[in-house]
């Protein structure tokens, strides 16, 4: 009987102690993840001049929370038409001016590509109207507006005298020491137009031009022209409660949380509330339109959930937080520690550097 107990209680030890080998390998998912985390965080110190090295061994985890931040991304393909009154000249063939004009949104006009951005010009059909040139009364020819009509006009290289005065430096008596000394005289002479008028180059001495207008063809057409701008709006909104910027998570991967599009988008499925708000008043927003001249040809609607991981954690004393965010895992700590002795080393060495050049300076210049 006292022979075999001592080999039971050995038995029933060894059962009971947990195995030597489960120190890292079968650790707990949250034991695991704060490793992660502090590999993250050792390669993130290193990425950096003012950075602390080895940042994920030399703090104190307190806390790891898993959250996520959305990004709203709602594109809208607009078609927008406007008319304008046109007038060209015109110088004879058919004439669009014996149908009625159709409605704004029926006017054939090239239908853009999706989410193409562009502008058409089209003429509205039954709208073209010939009439007299309103510029020269049909006449096909205008009065110069150069010269009045005169057919020529005042020299300007005489300014109308025939005559060009030059003023001349003459070597002068002077003084005996400097002998630089000038006098000025004036020199009278003929003006090459002879009589200080030339001839009115715009309209080469004739006196009337051919009117711009109507081309000189006495008759111009008008006509309303449809203008069809089709353009895109592109708007994100990202829904995130920690200090990250809400550009750097914009530029982020994550998961797909809705992906739709829709001629007109009204509906899409369940979301969490905050989502569903934000996305009710992007696309409120994107329907507030003038029908009369714009409408919706298209929308997109992407929402996307960028995970966060919260941690909390304390150095030298100090409670402090960062975030480990998308698929990059990328971590964006504000307010983390950072070597103060490599900005002091870094101020030196130019202050040390200034003192070098002006040095060198004051020694070229004295020399
Ligand atoms: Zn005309
Ligand atoms: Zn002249
Ligand atoms: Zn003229």
């Amino acid at each position: 009987m006292a022979t075999h107990r001592p080999s039971e209680l050995a038995i029933g030890e060894s059962t009971l102690e947990p195995p030597l080998t489960l120190s890292t390998e079968t650790a707990t998912p949250a034991a695991a993840q704060e490793a992660h985390v502090r590999e993250l965080l050792n390669r993130w110190g290193s990425g950096g001049f003012f950075r602390l090295k080895y940042m994920g061994e030399k703090i104190f985890v307190d806390r790891i929370e898993q959250g996520a931040a959305y990004v709203v991304d709602l594109r809208t393909h607009y078609e927008e038409r406007t008319f304008r009154q046109i007038e060209e000249p015109y110088g004879g063939g058919p004439v669009d001016d014996n149908r009625v004009p159709p409605d704004v949104w029926q006017v054939p006009v090239r239908p853009a590509a999706e989410f193409e951005q562009q502008v058409e010009k089209v003429v509205v059909p039954g709208t073209e109207r010939v009439a007299l040139c309103g510029g020269c009364a049909g006449n096909g020819r205008v009065v110069c507006p150069q010269c009045h009509g005169q057919g020529h006009r005042v020299c300007p290289n005489c300014g109308g005298t025939g005559m060009i005065e030059q003023q001349v430096a003459v070597a002068g008596p002077g003084d005996p020491k400097n002998n630089t000394m000038t006098a000025p005289r004036v020199l009278r002479r003929r003006c090459h137009c002879g009589g200080g008028q030339v001839r009115c180059s715009a309209c080469a001495g004739n006196g009337a031009q051919t009117c711009g207008r109507c081309r000189g063809t006495g008759r111009t057409k008008t006509f309303e022209q449809l203008q069809a701008r089709f353009y895109v709006v592109e708007g994100r909104q990202v829904l995130d409660d920690t200090p990250v910027a809400d550009k750097a998570l914009g530029e982020l991967t994550g998961e797909c949380e809705l992906e739709l599009k829709a001629p007109l988008i009204t509906g899409h499925r369940q979301v969490s509330e905050k989502v569903g708000q934000c996305i009710a008043a992007e696309l409120k927003k994107s329907h507030a339109i003038d029908a009369r001249q714009q409408r919706v040809l298209a929308q997109s609607l992407n929402v996307a959930r960028i995970p966060q991981t919260e941690v909390k954690y304390t150095y030298a004393g100090v409670e402090r937080r960062l975030w480990i965010c998308g698929k990059e895992e990328r971590v964006f700590a504000p307010g983390a520690p950072w070597q103060r002795e490599r900005y002091w080393l870094l101020v030196g060495g130019i202050v040390v550097a200034a003192a070098i050049v002006l040095v060198v300076l004051a020694f070229v210049l004295v020399r």
